[in-house]
């Protein structure tokens, strides 16, 4: 069933005890609000926990509440109220899922959520799922401390590419003026977000060294197989480097930090990488999108290559009539 705000809110507030997730690899917006929305329920006397089944990368730990955030123990079980699922499909919450016994409600801004929950708030033009937990969170009255400032912040900030993608709305920068105005401090945050290791950034010069393009020059990519991951550490940026590539359309990374198991991820300035996505069981937007492909290196690079072509095909320069197809925006 598909809920309205109000039916979200009211959900919310008849519950007494909450648990909030959202998906593994938990990145600033699943994580952002997920502390706001728990900072809020808190607020108002509920028993609420944040349970991720993956770790917090440390940047985040700047927020207030990230250090309380855990995943979900071995064989243990958790009774609620509520589950919310937060920034994802339930597919993609780990063992969350199996851990919790609640009924769900589901807040996204993917257009590819699958639609399974039992009751979903979905609105695909929202530039990050904190903007949705803003617009709630002002439908409930609109009080906003630091800590929820600082929290949704991050989730409006880090999805937008620090309000520079397309899809930054004056709505995005309204509610980031209000969390300004509530004691969000925008540089503690891209400073704790921007820090990394040394090794880090040797990583990243290594898989530097492994980029390539292809369909002439419109698609490049790196495609990191299992044996040249065990050298690197991390690939934090990679994917910027390549979409900034003169004459780039599509940017992928795969990678393989476990043996058999292709970690994708994919950016795009019009061409739907998110039907890319669909295709090997992942999702996303139109211009950033992801997923996993369990095939050996080569035949998942093969296939990935070739679905990426497809992508590009509609617009590929007909002979004779070139450049007549226009891009979506
Ligand atoms: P990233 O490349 O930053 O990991 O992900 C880009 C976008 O694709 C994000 O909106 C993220 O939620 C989505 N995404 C990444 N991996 C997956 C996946 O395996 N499944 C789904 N459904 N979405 C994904
Ligand atoms: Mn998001």
């Amino acid at each position: 069933m598909r809920l309205t705000l109000e039916e979200t809110l009211a959900i919310l507030q008849e519950s007494g005890k909450v648990i909030i997730t959202s998906h593994v690899n938990p990145d600033g917006d699943a994580l952002g609000s997920c502390l706001a929305l728990a900072h809020y329920l808190k607020d108002r006397g509920k028993d609420v926990s944040v349970l991720i089944d993956d770790e917090v990368p440390k940047g985040f730990l700047v927020l207030p509440g990230a250090e309380k955030i855990t995943a979900p123990g071995e064989n243990e079980h958790y009774l609620a109220d509520l589950l919310v699922v937060l920034d994802a499909s339930l597919d993609r919450i780990g063992k969350v899922g199996e851990a919790v016994s609640a009924p769900v409600v589901n807040i996204d801004h993917h257009p590819t959520n699958d639609g399974k929950a039992e009751r979903l708030y979905l609105d695909g033009e929202r530039a990050a799922t904190a903007e949705i937990i803003y617009q709630l969170l002002e439908l409930a009255g609109g009080e906003f401390d630091k800590d929820i400032a600082m929290a949704l912040y991050t989730g409006l900030a880090t999805d937008t590419g620090f309000f520079r993608f397309s899809n930054t709305n004056p709505l995005t920068m309204r509610a980031a003026a209000r969390m300004l105005e509530a004691g969000a401090e925008p540089h503690v945050i891209s400073e704790s977000l921007e820090q990394r290791p040394y090794s880090h950034v040797k990583g990243l010069a290594d898989a530097l060294q492994h980029i390539e393009v292809w369909h002439g020059g419109r698609a490049a990519g790196a495609f990191l197989s299992y044996e040249t991951m065990e050298g690197i550490e991390a690939t934090d940026g990679l994917i910027e480097m390549l979409r900034v590539i003169e004459g780039v359309e599509i940017a992928v990374v795969m990678k393989y930090k476990e043996e058999g198991k292709a970690r994708v991820s994919m950016r795009s300035k019009g061409a739907d990488v998110s039907a890319v996505a669909l295709q090997f069981g992942g999702g996303g937007h139109v211009k950033a999108a992801g997923c996993g492909i369990e095939k050996p290196f080569e035949e998942a690079r093969a296939m990935l290559q070739a679905a990426i072509d497809a992508a590009l095909a509609p617009t590929d320069p007909v002979a004779g009539d070139a450049g007549s197809a226009g891009e979506e925006k």
